[in-house]
């Protein structure tokens, strides 16, 4: 079917109580991984792509191949630009047919990372594309080293409830990704979240929050936040570990072909995701 923009996605989630999840992929195995999962349990799906791995794999290429199983899926699909940063990439991505993309401004200050997600808003609405933006400082990859930052100087970069209200009304985002304790690239689920703080966002907002570095939060922690208005995960380091040690093991043996191998790290990123549909319960709301 054609691709869905995510606030469709959204919306729909919302009125029917369960998630969604956003999962990275960077070649052709990681994109028939997700949506065979998506396909096999029947639920709506989003397929994020970074600027990382459009580094890798080149925008078209990548693009090209996630619009033809999207389009093929019977399942609604999301494919949607993750953490763009420039206003030329977010233009390219609607032209190659993304149907959502996310502008990640946070690493500015608000009244300018507000004044720049407001014109991608604009350039995106005009052609039906939602977008996401965020405020807070999600660990990992942004702006900082969380490796050097005690617990309380992290909460403070944190997002506040009060910028949370000011930018979605100054911008117009569709969804609002949030720092509240999730971490890029956390391998273990061991997140310490601040529901207290997601609480009081979601109570200034009306519009779906997101989490990334989904990988790090714990199962039970994933059901609290839904009931505290996160509607989109973002998983992307579960499934860059789990292929890499299939393929590796694959490769180790003699017997087996590469082509073998490379479905062997195929199958494992659909039981993935598939493991992250049932947490979300998203599966047969296709
Ligand atoms: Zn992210």
């Amino acid at each position: 079917m054609p691709t869905v923009n995510l606030k469709e996605v959204l919306n729909k989630a919302i009125k029917n109580d369960y998630a969604v999840g956003a999962f990275n992929v960077h070649n052709l195995e990681f994109v028939e991984g997700v949506m065979r999962a998506a396909e096999e349990l029947s639920s709506p799906v989003i397929i994020g792509i970074a600027t990382v791995s459009i580094d890798y794999a080149g925008l078209e290429p990548l693009a090209a191949v996630t619009k033809i199983y999207a389009e093929k899926s019977k399942v609604p699909t999301v494919i949607h630009l993750d953490h763009g940063d420039d206003i030329e990439l977010v233009r390219r991505c609607i032209q190659l047919g993304f149907s959502s993309v996310m502008y990640d401004g946070s690493k500015y200050p608000i009244g300018e990372n507000i004044k720049r997600t407001r014109e991608i808003v604009k350039i995106a609405h005009d052609e039906n594309i939602s977008v996401e933006g965020e405020i807070g400082v999600v660990g990992g990859f942004e702006a900082l080293d969380v490796g050097d930052v005690s617990n309380e100087q992290l909460q403070e970069l944190y997002t506040q409830s009060e910028d949370a209200r000011r930018f979605v009304a100054e911008t117009g985002v569709d969804a609002l990704a949030v720092a509240v304790g999730t971490v890029h690239g956390m391998p273990m689920q061991n997140a310490k979240i601040d529901f207290q703080r997601l609480k009081e966002i979601n109570a200034a907002v009306d519009i779906p929050l997101v989490f990334h570095g989904c990988t790090g939060l714990r199962n039970e922690d994933y059901q609290k936040a839904m009931g505290l208005g996160v509607k989109k995960f973002n998983v992307g380091t579960r499934l860059m570990i789990e292929f890499k040690q299939a393929l590796q093991k694959a490769l180790e043996s003699d017997e087996k072909s590469l082509f073998a191998s490379l479905q062997e790290g195929t199958a494992v990123i659909s039981a993935a995701v598939k493991d992250r549909i049932m947490v979300l319960k998203s599966a047969d709301q296709a």
